[in-house]
């Protein structure tokens, strides 16, 4: 059974060969990618929470997608590689190392949008969007993993793009009792 608040970080990498149950394809994609071939997959509880989600946001006025969700550990190195190439050293400050990126948990995604029929994925934390996520993610059992103000408890700088499944009970009571990062919660379920 899929654990939907497992925890992964640079203290708790994946292995190489982990990869996890019921990826199921994510449709709605049309950005650029770094490899065509590179299908959008997600974990599938995972994507029902999502399309809910997504409905409640689009009622509300905003069209959010999935951008990049699962990455298999090969194609992580493929990300950090392409991005080493680019940028050289300064690449390990913005790209997970293999084993450590939530990403290859198929439960972790980055958003991107639509806006006036215009995909984009260039966006800022002010934007009514990513607003709207902050605010009404938990309900529907995301997190936003890496906030603002926590790289020394994560180990990532904050990504406003970058939300995490860890189901709807999770997310709720880490809503009701203010625990904003996944290690947090962790800690208090270990000494519960
Ligand atoms: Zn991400």
């Amino acid at each position: 059974m899929m654990k939907y608040d497992m925890l992964v970080n640079k203290e708790n990498p994946l292995s190489n060969d982990y990869v996890p149950e019921g990826l199921v394809e994510y449709p709605e994609y049309n950005g650029p990618k770094i490899d065509p071939t590179h299908k959008t997959l997600v974990e599938k509880e995972t994507l029902e929470a999502f399309w809910e989600l997504q409905a409640a946001a689009k009622a509300d006025g905003y069209h959010i997608i999935i951008d990049s969700a699962y990455r298999s550990y090969d194609y992580q190195v493929k990300v950090l590689n392409h991005w080493l190439e680019k940028e050289g050293e300064k690449a390990y400050t913005f790209v997970a190392m293999p084993g450590t990126s939530e990403h290859q948990t198929g439960l972790a995604f980055d958003i991107a949008l639509y806006r006036n029929g215009e995909y984009t994925d260039d966006l800022n934390e002010k934007m009514p969007e990513i607003l709207w996520m902050n605010e009404n993610a938990w309900r529907f059992g995301f997190i936003l993993r890496y906030p603002k103000g926590t790289q020394d408890i994560t180990g990532f700088k904050y990504e406003y793009w970058h939300f995490r499944y860890v189901g709807r009970e999770v997310a709720l009571m880490m809503h009701d009792d203010g625990i904003v990062t996944l290690e947090e919660y962790h800690q208090r379920k270990r000494s519960r």
